[in-house]
């Protein structure tokens, strides 16, 4: 009884001395020190972005950010996801662009054009690259939307230099390869030149051996000109050379199913994980941010509908500035994350 006495006492004066600190000095002081490089704490920046009164964003699948800090957001307006073959292009706005700091929208476009909108980059020279899971095609547009170059055959499925099969996403490369992944239809990574010349392929049979996809959903490549791939049901990152042979794999819980990942312009890996969502969301709507090696530097959110929360995560972009944006595809919407 009399040791319960102390040990009580100990309790209420070692609580009282963690009380006695205050609490912001506490919970600020370990990341003063640390670099901007490192580890970095992240928090939602609320009413980002403004829209139109009344207006809702339909099924956000793409989102991606310029050079001049303008947060292009693809979505499928009034269209809910469907398969069947001969949809009508969307007749709204499929494509709306925001001031990444003000939130204010800039531009909406790409009207009567798309079937089932998907991927989405931004290149080094501000154009946008897109993906039609409906129409089985890729799309280079300028900056303001002018139709640039278009890879694939409308609403024709199939494996090789002209036809994809529910293309998901692009990235380009330092030299201006065109890395395509294909995508829900097929299990493989597709390459053309600048120009839009097939280059060749790698990973056409689907499996889960190293090398292989079970839906290769996103896309990436680094300053080195290695390429990132979240290979969606496999569960894990695979990781390139230029020329499709394996460097390495990551793969963990919190990487669970990666949706999307995006090499920023501070040289680091930022992924996030669309989770299991029914019934256990695990570690779903989880944003990593990774250094190359595949080291986790920070995490944050969760899977859920309140603001910072993720409902449906499936894309991710990371600003200049270091924001980072996540469409959200069953949340019907893009948040700001800024690292405090
Ligand atoms: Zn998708």
């Amino acid at each position: 009884m009399k040791g319960a006495i102390i040990q009580a006492v100990l309790l209420t004066a070692t609580l009282l001395g963690r009380l006695a600190q205050p609490p912001e000095i506490s919970l600020s002081a370990p990341h003063r020190s640390q670099s901007p490089k490192e580890q970095a704490f992240y928090h939602v920046v609320h009413d980002w972005p403004q829209l139109p009164e009344g207006y809702m964003l339909g099924e956000v699948s793409g989102v991606a950010v310029d050079s001049h800090n303008q947060v292009f957001v693809f979505h499928r307006a009034s269209r809910k996801y469907s398969a069947e073959p001969n949809l009508p292009p969307i007749s709204e706005p499929t494509i709306l662009c925001f001031d990444g700091q003000s939130g204010q929208q800039i531009a909406a476009f790409g009207e009567n054009m798309f079937v089932v909108p998907h991927g989405l980059r931004v290149d080094r020279d501000d154009n946008l690259w897109l993906t039609d899971v409906g129409l089985h095609q890729v799309f280079k547009m300028s900056h303001d939307g002018k139709l640039l170059m278009t890879l694939g055959t409308a609403r024709t499925p199939g494996q090789d230099g002209t036809h994809f099969d529910k293309p998901t996403d692009v990235a380009i490369g330092g030299d201006g390869t065109i890395f395509v992944s294909d995508g829900y239809g097929n299990s493989r990574v597709a390459r053309f030149s600048p120009d839009g010349k097939f280059l060749g392929q790698w990973g056409s049979n689907k499996g889960d051996k190293p090398g292989e996809f079970n839906l290769p959903h996103s896309i990436a490549v680094d300053a080195e000109g290695r390429v990132y791939v979240a290979d969606r049901e496999n569960r894990r990152i695979q990781i390139f050379d230029h020329d499709g042979g394996v460097l390495s794999i990551w793969k963990s819980d919190e990487l669970g199913r990666p949706f999307a990942i995006t090499i920023a312009s501070d040289g680091f890996a930022y992924v996030v994980n669309g989770g299991e969502q029914k019934p256990v969301p695990g570690y779903g709507g989880r944003v990593l941010r990774l250094d190359l090696s595949g080291k986790v530097l920070s995490r944050w959110s969760r899977y859920g509908n309140y603001d910072g929360q993720i409902y449906g995560a499936h894309d991710i972009a990371v600003g200049r500035d270091g924001a980072v944006y996540i469409g959200d595809i069953l949340g019907r919407r893009v948040q700001k994350f800024v690292a405090e």
